[in-house]
């Protein structure tokens, strides 16, 4: 099973040409009503659902992902992301009043959220139809023109994105430019009012830098390493179904999947043993069931098959056990469910973003351990615990940070539209999802009108000492307040 070939390149006169041409269509865009932008998101919901066996096979074509998978993974959260945006549109972008201030009385203030302008959207692989779709979702309710690249690495699913974006949207609105690095390295120098980028860390800190030279503002959603902690009164077997869910929904190359689990020395067997049952329970017993099982997608390409199983190999050699796993298939880019006991300090498998169904099982005694190996670590994106004692629920809470946080689940958070998604610095930077995705891709403007007085006349020049003591009374005055 060879790789996916790769989509070709953009013409950059093309681009350059049709960013051009966005630019009188996002002025006009600031014009636009909600009834308008419902309109829109409505014809791109039942377009995007009109293709449904089209996505089925070109997911199939990509990385073998299980249709049940697209359906809830890909296609679920981009209709939820429509269905929020319709039902909230009028209020989010309704001025929002501002009483005045004790400086600024008299005065009638309201906030304003305007279209950001000409947008960009860069995608990763992994969800090539959820990241990049429900941000264009609170790009397009938000009033915008955008320009997306979905991932090279997914050239099926891409390729149906660009046919979708073609038959709702007419280019100088909403455009899908195909393509690898050099298109996006192309995409990045050009001047947009805002980039959204879904991606690894590394190339977030690249188009940050990129950003840096037009200003434009830049929304992070990036990875890393999502913790899980089971303490010793955990519901074991709840933990090992859902941990195990999260751990091999799309072959474990999830961005908030489970990255690896801390459990307590005293419940370590029992849960290790949890796992392994589900595991089997849902994908067979060898390593040739699971294979077969159609509910497994693949590794998306060699490379990633050869680093996921270096990793566990390396693991091996430093010492660890396999307490589940077999052979990894290279050449059909399958990597069995494993699981990692015993993991000395220098696995390496510890150190980075694993995504891939492999989870590290380590053993803790105190909980101070748990949170200083947090701490001692990039912010993660989520924090999954499991434990059915708040104080300890709460220490993990205050004494850490990271994107977003579970309690005696996994993931949930990433599908609420009334919460924020995202990391925090190496994680990422500005959250999505349905308000704060349409704050992402808008500007708040601050709009003040002058009312029947100001009392900031009396700062005008020339300062006479009349004024001047004037001011001294009102900082003081104000510092009593
Ligand atoms: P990636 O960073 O390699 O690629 C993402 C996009 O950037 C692609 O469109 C790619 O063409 C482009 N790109 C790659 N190299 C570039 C360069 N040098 N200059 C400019 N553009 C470049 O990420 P990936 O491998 O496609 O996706 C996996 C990563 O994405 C993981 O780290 C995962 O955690 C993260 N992710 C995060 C979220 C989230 O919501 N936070 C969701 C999905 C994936």
């Amino acid at each position: 099973m060879a790789d996916p070939p790769q989509l070709a390149d953009s013409p950059t006169d093309w681009i350059d040409e049709t960013f051009a041409a966005q630019w009188p269509a996002s002025l006009a865009l600031r014009q636009s009503t909600a009834a308008q932008r419902i309109a829109k998101l409505r014809r791109f919901a039942d377009a995007l659902i009109a293709r449904r066996s089209a996505w089925y096979e070109a997911f199939a074509q990509d990385f073998s992902k299980p249709p049940a998978e697209v359906e809830s993974t890909e296609l679920l959260p981009v209709i939820e992301e429509v269905r929020h945006a319709v039902n909230h549109l009028r209020r989010w972008m309704k001025p929002v009043r501002v009483r005045a201030t004790w400086l600024t009385l008299g005065t009638h203030s309201r906030i304003e959220a305007q279209p950001r302008g000409r947008c960009l959207i860069l995608g990763p692989w992994n969800y090539p139809v959820n990241t990049v779709l429900c941000p264009l979702v609170s790009a397009i309710a938000a009033g915008n023109t955008v320009m997306v690249k979905p991932s090279e690495l997914t050239p099926a699913v891409s390729r149906l994105v660009g046919e979708l974006i073609a038959e709702v949207f007419s280019p100088d609105e909403v455009v899908v430019v195909p393509g690898g690095v050099r298109t996006a390295q192309h995409l990045l120098g050009l001047p947009f009012d805002h980039i959204f980028f879904t991606g690894s860390p590394a190339v977030g800190k690249l188009v940050m830098k990129a950003a840096a030279d037009h200003l434009s503002s830049v929304t992070l959603e990036l990875g890393g390493q999502s913790p899980v902690i089971v303490d010793e009164t955990a519901d074991l077997q709840k933990a090992a179904e859902v941990v195990m869910w999260g751990k091999l929904i799309n072959l474990g190359q999830s961005c908030v999947a489970p990255d690896h689990v801390f459990v307590h020395r005293s419940v370590r067997v029992a849960f290790v043993r949890a796992c392994a049952e589900v595991v089997r329970a849902r994908f067979g017993h060898s390593g040739a069931d699971q294979q077969a099982s159609p509910d497994l997608a693949r590794i998306i390409n060699l490379r990633h098959t050869g680093r996921i199983a270096q990793l566990v190999s390396q693991a091996e050699q430093a010492g660890a056990t396999m307490a589940l796993g077999s052979p990894v298939d290279h050449e059909r880019r399958f990597i069995p469910p494993t699981l990692l006991t015993d993991l000395p300090a220098s696995a390496e498998i510890l150190d980075e973003e694993i995504f891939g169904p492999v989870l590290p099982i380590i053993d803790y005694d105190s909980l101070d351990e748990v949170i200083a190996r947090i701490n001692a670590k990039p912010k993660p994106l989520a924090l999954y615990i499991w434990s059915r004692r708040e104080a300890i629920t709460r220490r993990l809470v205050d004494e850490t940070s990271s994107g977003g946080v579970c309690v005696n689940h996994c993931m949930l958070h990433y599908v609420h539209g009334g919460l924020p998604f995202g990391g925090v610095n190496n994680s990422g930077m500005g959250s999505s999802h349905g308000h704060f995705g349409f704050k992402a891709f808008s500007h708040e403007r601050a709009v003040l009108r002058a009312g029947w007085t100001l009392p900031a006349r009396f700062m005008f020049p020339p300062y006479t000492p009349f004024k001047s003591r004037l001011v001294q009374g009102l900082v003081e005055v104000l510092r009593r307040l």
